[in-house]
C-alpha cells in the first residue's frame, strides 16, 4: 500500500475540478500518474500554500501532522491543477527545484501530476 498525499493549486481548486472529484476518480481507476501503484492509501490533500509558491512551509506542516498520526507520506503528488498552472498561468513554482528540496527535506518522492482527465 503506497501512502500518498496530493497538493492542489489554491487558486483553481474547486474551479477546475469541483471537490477534487477528478483525483478521487483517478485514484480509483489508477489513471494518469496513479497508474504506477497497485494500491493507494490517500493520507491527505491540501493546498500548495498559495502564491508565490509557499509549498515548502506547507509541506513541513503537513509532514508533521502525518507523522504525528503515524501515517507517514511516502509519495507526494503535485496535482494536475498545479501542472496546468505552471504551464498556462504563470505559477511561480519551479518544479525541478521544489522536487529536490522536498525530497531532501522530508524523504518522500515527489511526482508532478495526478489524473489525465
Ligand atoms: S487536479 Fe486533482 S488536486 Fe487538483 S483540483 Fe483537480 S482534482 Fe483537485
Ligand atoms: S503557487 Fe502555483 S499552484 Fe500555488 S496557488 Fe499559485 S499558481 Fe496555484
Amino acid at each position: 500500500m503506497s501512502k500518498i498525499a496530493i497538493l492542489y493549486c489554491k487558486r483553481i481548486q474547486d474551479h477546475s475540478c469541483i471537490a477534487c472529484a477528478k483525483c478521487y476518480k483517478g485514484i480509483y481507476e489508477r489513471n494518469g500518474e496513479f497508474a504506477r501503484y497497485d494500491d493507494i492509501e490517500l493520507v491527505a490533500m491540501t493546498d500548495c500554500g498559495d502564491c508565490p509558491g509557499l509549498a515548502v512551509p506547507r509541506m513541513k506542516l503537513l509532514n508533521e501532522v502525518a507523522n504525528n498520526l503515524e501515517r507517514p507520506i511516502e509519495k507526494l503528488h503535485l496535482g494536475t491543477c498545479i501542472k496546468l498552472a505552471m504551464e498556462t498561468a504563470e505559477c511561480p513554482i519551479d518544479y525541478d527545484h521544489l522536487k529536490i528540496t522536498l525530497e531532501k527535506k522530508f524523504g518522500m518522492d515527489v511526482v508532478l501530476g495526478t489524473h489525465s482527465y
